[in-house]
């Protein structure tokens, strides 16, 4: 199976290294093209000139880009070249309706499209262990199922196109309230003086413990937020909840709290940090006078 992995960011990347690994990977694109001619050079796949030819030499793409016009584009880029045998597999986080257009735009070729978002973050990407939320056809998800297997560890079918979407909207959710809660409780510890090193240890190991806790505490309390899921993208994720979730007839309180906070951090200057930054905030509670 030739695999064409089209987005090269934070979890593109990674997983085309994975997929290079299984055997699968033919042929990477990205829009800055000097990221494709590195990994092109790093694991001997093609450096496709266009998504058209990528689409065109592969029966499985992954797409990895950063939100729901950029997929857009890329899906209309692909489409000269999509094909019956093509299956697109979108792992960007995206609205579930823009996932159903998508689907719309490539079905006249023939081409089946699978919106399968992903959480684990970047470490899930590198280590091939990423959760997959996928919704489309049970046929065609069978068919791309050795793609995916590659970059993750647990596939789930959620139903028709779109509902992987609305799977990864739930999930973001959760992770915007445990961002919440996370940093203001470290910046509650750190105003009592405690050692918040060891305070992310022993809470990681007991009722408290999650990925964001584990994977970031220590960093963000350095305020090394290199590494990671950009505010910017998560503020995209966190709106897309906003607009199912009227769509729904109903509300989210606690996503109409922390947004805020995030457009705070990206007005100034750390959007692209890793949404941890948002402990910089959060210490602001405790004012040292
Ligand atoms: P990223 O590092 O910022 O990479 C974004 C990628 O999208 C880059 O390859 C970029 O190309 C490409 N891109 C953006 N706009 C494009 C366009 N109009 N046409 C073609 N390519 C375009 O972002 P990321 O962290 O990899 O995230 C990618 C997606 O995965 C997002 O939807 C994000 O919400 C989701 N996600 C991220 C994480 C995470 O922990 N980072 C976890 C789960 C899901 P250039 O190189 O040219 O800029």
């Amino acid at each position: 199976m030739k695999v064409g992995v089209v987005g090269l960011g934070a979890m593109g990347a990674p997983m085309a290294r994975n997929l290079h690994r299984a055997g699968l990977l033919a042929q990477v694109w990205n829009r800055s093209a000097d990221k494709a001619q590195a990994l092109a050079a790093e694991t001997g796949c093609i450096a496709a000139p266009d998504p058209e030819s990528l689409a065109r030499a592969c029966a499985v793409v992954i797409s990895c880009v950063s939100a729901d016009q950029d997929l857009l584009a890329v899906v209309d880029a692909l489409l000269p070249g999509a094909h019956a045998g093509l299956i697109v597999c979108d792992c960007s986080t995206i609205a579930a309706d823009t996932a159903r257009e998508a689907a719309q735009r490539l079905a006249a070729t023939g081409t089946a499209f699978l919106d399968t978002p992903v959480s684990g973050g970047v470490e899930g990407a590198q280590k091939g262990t990423l959760s997959v939320m996928a919704g489309g056809e049970a046929a065609a998800l069978d068919r791309a199922r050795p793609a995916l297997e590659a970059i993750s560890a647990r596939i789930t079918h959620m139903g028709p196109v779109g509902s992987g979407q609305a799977t990864k909207a739930v999930n973001q959710i959760m992770c915007a309230g445990i961002g919440l809660a996370v940093t203001e409780a470290l910046a509650f510890g750190g105003a009592l003086g405690l050692d918040l090193d060891k305070v992310v240890d022993v809470v990681s190991a007991g009722a408290a413990g999650n990925w964001f806790v584990e994977k970031r505490g220590h960093t963000m309390i350095r305020d090394d937020n290199a590494v990671g899921f950009k505010t910017r993208l998560l503020i995209k994720d966190l709106e897309i909840c906003l607009a199912m979730a009227r769509a729904a007839g109903g509300r989210l309180p606690t996503v109409e709290t922390v947004l805020p906070q995030y457009r705070r951090l990206v007005d100034e200057g750390f959007g692209d940090e890793d949404h941890s930054a948002l402990f910089r905030l959060q210490r602001g509670l405790f004012p040292k006078d």
